[in-house]
């Protein structure tokens, strides 16, 4: 991953402005209150006026910070089973997130999956599982001491050390360290080395699923110096009086490569198309059924026709830029196609008359996630030498290796 030129001078201006007299402090206090009463507009409006005032003009948004409220948000309403509520918390708040791409340097590396399990679970009505759910209190006190620790420890010098990147702490179990930007907790034994490479996701396991830009290049930055052992690391007594609570690592999810896949695009059209014609046809068949199996078909069918108007939109947006159709983000729509295409499982038996509209539908959700799937197997490790025709196809053109990855799709089989 690349890290942009002026990243380096955004870190220090914001060392100078951290340096500077009238340091702005984050009121963790203040801010546990609203987590406590679930004061979820509250603790927005507050992060809202923090990040103004100590950024200043160099405003960038924070998604993943407000992700995570959003999500505990969400939570919280679906549990009290407000789902239209949750649904517009999604819509208004959730959905925009990923629009802010001009200000990336905060973004964290799992945003669009995040954005789509949440989607996924307003979908289902149903909450994040518990594997996923945060400790706000850890999550927020974690992302100002990462990103803003003056504003919780007053006139602090960062080490310029890797020990910028995790807190220890002590528990039951004995001393770790937390990673401060995804909450991996690692032993104490752990090197400096390892969590370079959680960073950098220079291994397989353990990948810091909330890296970010800013992260990359600070560690660029203190690479440069000399480096501390993390084994030689200690809280400050700030930190230890906080006694936040451990996480456990939390399980990491498939990670799905930022960049876009190739796929054939005549043939993904013609599926969507036939995708789209199937959705309104079933529809149509089910609108005088009055029946309680018809009216949760239709639920379904209608939230898959909001999802794939959404994935023309990202269809039309890649052809304007001349870019790949198979963005990661048209992926996790079609995952959740997916998902609900499941959901008519124990409905089927109970609608003999479009019972074969619904198994087509299920079919092109199929066909169409297979050829993103079979496109993501076609590409070249980024490491492996360049073949000049390929890499040529995996930049900027869409179309010319179809033909190689047409004949890699077979047919799903008769509907
Ligand atoms: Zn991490």
């Amino acid at each position: 991953m690349a890290i942009v030129d002026d990243t380096a001078s955004t870190l220090v201006d914001l060392q100078r402005d951290a340096a500077a007299p009238n340091i702005v402090k984050f009121q963790l206090n203040a801010a546990q209150v609203f987590i406590v009463n679930q004061n979820w507009d509250g603790l927005e409006a507050y992060l809202a006026e923090f990040f103004a005032e100590i950024q200043g003009k160099k405003f960038f948004f924070h998604p993943g910070l407000f992700c995570s409220l959003y999500q505990a948000q969400i939570s919280d309403l679906i549990g009290k089973k407000l789902f239209v509520e949750a649904r517009a918390v999604f819509d208004e708040k959730v959905e925009p997130l990923l629009d802010q791409v001009k200000d990336d340097l905060y973004k964290p590396f799992d945003l669009e999956d995040r954005v789509g399990m949440l989607r996924h679970y307003v979908n289902i009505c149903l909450p994040p599982p518990a594997d996923e759910v945060e400790d706000m209190h850890v999550v927020l006190s974690d992302y100002m001491m990462l990103y803003f620790p003056t504003s919780l420890l007053g006139e602090v010098n960062r080490t310029n050390s890797i020990s910028d990147f995790v807190m220890t702490f002590n528990d039951e179990k004995g001393k770790h360290h937390r990673c401060l930007a995804c909450q991996w907790v690692m032993p104490v034994s752990a090197t400096s080395m390892s969590i370079v490479h959680h960073i950098k996701h220079s291994k397989q396991v353990n990948q810091c699923r909330r890296v970010t830009k800013w992260m990359l290049g600070y560690l660029a930055y203190v690479n440069g110096e000399k480096e501390v052992d993390i084994q030689g690391m200690t809280a400050s007594s700030m930190t230890q009086s906080r006694k936040r609570k451990a996480l456990s690592p939390p399980l990491t999810p498939p990670i799905l490569d930022q960049q876009s896949v190739v796929i054939p695009v005549e043939l993904a059209l013609q599926i969507y198309s036939d995708l789209c014609t199937n959705n309104l046809l079933a529809l149509s068949a089910l609108k005088n059924d009055n029946t309680l199996w018809a009216a949760e078909a239709k639920e379904i069918l209608l939230r898959q026709e909001k999802v794939i108007s959404e994935l023309k939109g990202l269809f039309v947006s890649s052809m304007q830029k001349h870019a790949p159709l198979g963005s990661t983000l048209a992926f996790m729509k079609i995952r959740t196609l997916c998902d609900l295409s499941d959901d008519l499982f124990t409905l089927l038996k109970n609608l003999p008359n479009v019972s074969e509209l619904l198994l087509k539908q299920d079919n092109k959700v199929n066909e169409l996630r297979r050829c993103f799937m079979v496109a993501a197997a076609e590409r070249l490790p980024p490491t492996a030498p360049a073949d000049k025709g390929r890499a040529g196809a995996g930049s900027t053109s869409p179309s010319t290796s179809s033909e190689s990855i047409s004949s890699k799709l077979r047919p799903l089989g008769p509907v």
